[in-house]
């Protein structure tokens, strides 16, 4: 089973092919010189790059994995949660290879494709697994007592984990992304050294929140602290943060597996703690951190492992998608 998949449901273009669960390809276009410029994605030369990329990126894939395009047994897209315009593009392209070839679609629901891209090489993993999912968009924390059944345990209130990290960096005036930024100043301060507070700490549920570290960052600033004191102190909270609600969930469940998907999971404290914990964790590779195509093609295959219903060549792209709620 050969499966192409697409991710346009930002700013990075993905284009993946899986066969039989195993990556062949996975190629990545992305766009963050273009929006730069304007301090955050400009949804419109968003949509307009993934259309002038896509052709290249799916010859390219295929190319990389030594396949001709009649030779993809499935085609799958992101149908959301995202931004509609480039959502649009990539599900419109994959639903209309599907149709011209006369293959099978599904469309896959974004954080489907995280879950599935932590769970690349661990084909024995079965559930139930707790997942958090901590990326640019989305700080959420599901259970998954079975495959492709999911109940929200909480989110965040504000701030996604990934904005706290970016919304961060700029305030010590670091380039975006932020997260890779903060990490590695941080290794140059005193994690002490800042009074950031863990939010949430002690409140009842799983939700998060992250905004009010990210206006405390600015004010730290303005006090004079040192930019990678700063750094340090910021992301041991922010890592506390996720870190501790998601124990605590796994003790209240009864959870030892643990996914922890989305482009924060590629924070090296994040993943030392992690290891450190008494969780069983699964973490993707860190070529399957980001936004891709073979995350989506790899929750495509346990669709079809599972027999999910595949989806209508009418299928639309949502651009508010909940999953679990
Ligand atoms: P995604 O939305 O899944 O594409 O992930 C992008 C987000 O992950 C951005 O907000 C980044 O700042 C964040 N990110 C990427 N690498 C790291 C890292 N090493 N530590 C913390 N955050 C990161
Ligand atoms: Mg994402």
């Amino acid at each position: 089973m050969r499966i192409l998949a697409i991710e346009t449901s930002c700013d990075d273009t993905g284009v993946g092919v899986v066969a039989d669960g195993k990556v062949l390809a996975n190629v990545v276009a992305s766009q963050t010189p273009l929006h730069e410029q304007f301090g955050g994605v400009v949804p419109e030369l968003a949509s307009r790059e993934h259309v002038s990329v896509l052709d290249d990126l799916v010859a390219e894939a295929l190319k990389g994995a030594g396949l001709r395009l009649d030779e993809i047994d499935l085609l799958a897209a992101t149908r959301g949660p995202g931004l509609v315009g480039p959502l649009l593009v990539g599900l419109t392209y994959a639903k209309s290879l599907a149709w011209g070839l006369g293959r099978p679609f599904y469309a896959i629901h974004h954080l489907e494709g995280h879950i599935h891209g932590a769970l690349y090489g661990a084909a024995e993993a079965e559930p139930p697994f707790l997942v958090l999912i901590a990326s640019g968009g989305h700080t959420h924390l599901f259970d998954m007592p079975r495959w492709g059944e999911y109940r929200l345990l909480g989110a965040t209130r504000d701030d996604a984990a990934g904005e706290a990290f970016d919304k961060v960096a700029r305030s010590l005036g670091l380039g975006y992304p932020g997260g890779p930024q903060i990490e590695r100043l941080a290794r140059e301060g005193d994690e002490r050294a800042v009074p950031f507070t863990v939010p949430m700490r002690g409140r009842a549920g799983y939700d998060f929140s992250f905004s009010g570290l990210k206006t405390a960052a600015i004010r730290f600033v303005a006090e004079g602290y040192a930019a990678a004191d700063i750094a340090a102190s910021f992301q041991r909270v922010a890592v506390a943060s996720l870190l501790g609600t998601l124990e605590r969930a796994a003790a209240d469940l009864g959870r030892e597996r643990v996914i922890v998907a989305g482009g924060v999971s590629a924070n090296a404290l994040l993943r030392s703690r992690l290891a450190a914990s008494d969780l069983q964790v699964h973490l993707p590779p860190l070529g399957l951190t980001a936004d891709n195509g073979a995350m989506i093609a790899l929750a495509a295959w346990r669709a079809y492992q599972t027999g999910r219903p595949y989806s209508g060549y009418d299928v639309e792209a949502m651009p508010y998608l909940p999953l679990g709620e």
